[in-house]
């Protein structure tokens, strides 16, 4: 296989397709301070434009309606409709509907398919993925909301937190413990749930870009789950096969995210270049002072590192499947996010009191940025991962590989004619 990094120039066209769309269409809209209702109302005729151009759900296989278009392909495309929040709904793959299609997509049997899966894939519903526990996010091993089957029904109990869009949506796929004295990755099931379920109670949670939780793409609840009932064959898949799911679940969209992050890095570099360029203080242009120079050049490069290391990694999960990627996966996700802060930081600096200011999208995008470092487990996390998968690919030795004595007096040994013949001369 050869390396090759020119983009087909029928995708390019698409690809050209989705910007127009994105400029003249999307973007005015985030302007306007729409509300979750009108927004999803006016962005209607766009989501037919995009179903018409074969582009929407685009992440799906062809089983779903999806093109099959393969990572590669996906995560440039996620790089265009990524730029602003209001783009995923656009194209029918925001979060976390698309990590739920594609994990229905794997697990529904026909009657959740026909029932829940459907209207979700048409865009006409919502659906919420509620998974963390409060302070447990990171170790899911730890949650405790419990599902006890009481004859043809599951009887769930439990408190979800930071569940998006859960006010919103038609239905939340919850995890739960099903079997306590399980090995505990073997003990916890996904269970679909109606939201308007009795027992189910929700507490909007304000966040750092959207304090009074307005915004038109996602909310955050915290979800208490009492005595909720549903039947037995809610259950997502196989009974103590939560874990697994949930893995599958998020190697592809990581792609998604760390593209849309770079789709917004550069929109931060755009506006910090044109800055640059445009004002003149203590007798020059910004361009030409050496301190914005260096935010200019290391911005460049980490977009270009960082966006080189996606694509990358979008090939190999094509050529090799996700499951053969958790290194690079895990290394996008901590390293795209720091990309991402680290430009639009650089962005606000160099816009001043004017990038902090609400005439300008960077304060928003920078506080809707942070968010990137936790969500879908935080870097910390993926780090150690990332580590502990490397270090196992070496052995320990007593002596190091490169110890110098030592590999003298191997290559001393190696070469003995050479030095026989040279001596005896
Ligand atoms: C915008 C947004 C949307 C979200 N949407 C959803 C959703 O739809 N559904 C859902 O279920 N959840 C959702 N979440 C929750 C998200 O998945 C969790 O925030 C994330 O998994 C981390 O869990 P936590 O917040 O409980 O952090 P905790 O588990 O409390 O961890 C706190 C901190 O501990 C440190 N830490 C943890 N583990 C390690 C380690 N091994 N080594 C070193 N340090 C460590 C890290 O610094 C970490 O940030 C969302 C979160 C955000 C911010």
């Amino acid at each position: 296989m050869t390396w090759d990094f020119s983009t087909e120039p029928e995708w390019e066209q698409e690809l050209d397709w989705m910007r127009d769309l994105m400029r003249e269409e999307v973007l005015p809209l985030e302007s306007l301070g729409l509300d979750h209702q009108t927004f999803m109302k006016a962005i209607r005729p766009l989501q037919e434009r995009v179903k018409a151009r074969g582009l929407w759900a685009a992440h799906l296989g062809p089983e779903l309606g999806g093109a099959g278009f393969g990572q590669v392909k996906l995560a440039l495309m996620h790089e265009v409709l990524g730029a602003s929040e209001l783009g995923p709904p656009v194209f029918g793959n925001q979060a976390p509907d698309s990590g739920n299609i594609e994990l229905m997509a794997i697990a529904a049997n026909e009657e959740q398919r026909e029932r829940w899966l459907a209207p979700l894939l048409g865009g006409e519903v919502l659906s919420a993925f509620s998974m963390t526990e409060l302070g447990t996010g990171s170790d899911p091993r730890q949650f405790k909301t419990r599902a006890v089957r009481e004859g043809d029904e599951w009887v769930i109990d439990g408190t979800k937190w930071f569940v998006s869009n859960a006010d919103r949506s038609a239905f939340h796929i919850v995890m739960c413990v099903t079997d306590p004295d399980a090995d505990p990755y073997r003990g916890q099931s996904m269970i679909i749930v109606p939201t308007d379920a009795p027992g189910i109670e929700m507490r909007k949670l304000g966040i750092l870009n959207d304090p009074h939780h307005v915004g038109p793409v996602h909310d955050h609840c915290e979800v208490n789950y009492r005595g909720v009932r549903v039947p037995a064959g809610n259950l997502l898949g196989e009974q103590g096969g939560a874990f697994t799911l949930a893995q599958k679940r998020l190697g592809p969209g990581r792609i998604h995210h760390c593209m849309r992050w770079l789709g917004v890095a550069r929109r931060a570099f755009d506006a910090m270049c044109e800055r640059a360029v445009s004002m003149s203080v203590h007798g020059s242009l910004l361009a030409e002072k050496e301190f914005i120079q260096d935010f200019i050049a290391l911005s460049a490069a980490e977009i270009a590192a960082a966006r080189l290391l996606t694509i990358n990694t979008a090939w190999k999960i094509d050529q090799v499947g996700a499951s053969n990627c958790r290194v690079e996966i895990s290394m996008i996700k901590y390293h795209g996010a720091k990309v991402l802060h680290n430009v639009l930081d650089r962005s606000i600096q160099v816009h001043g009191s004017l990038g902090l200011s609400t005439d300008m999208p960077l304060q928003e995008m920078y506080a809707y940025s942070r968010s990137a470092r936790m969500y879908d487990g935080p870097d910390e996390v993926h780090k150690a991962t990332a580590a502990r998968l490397i270090a196992r690919q070496y052995a320990p030795r007593e002596v190091p590989t490169d110890h110098i004595p030592t590999r003298r007096a191997a290559a001393l040994e190696k070469y003995r004619d050479l030095f026989d013949l040279v001596s005896a001369q």
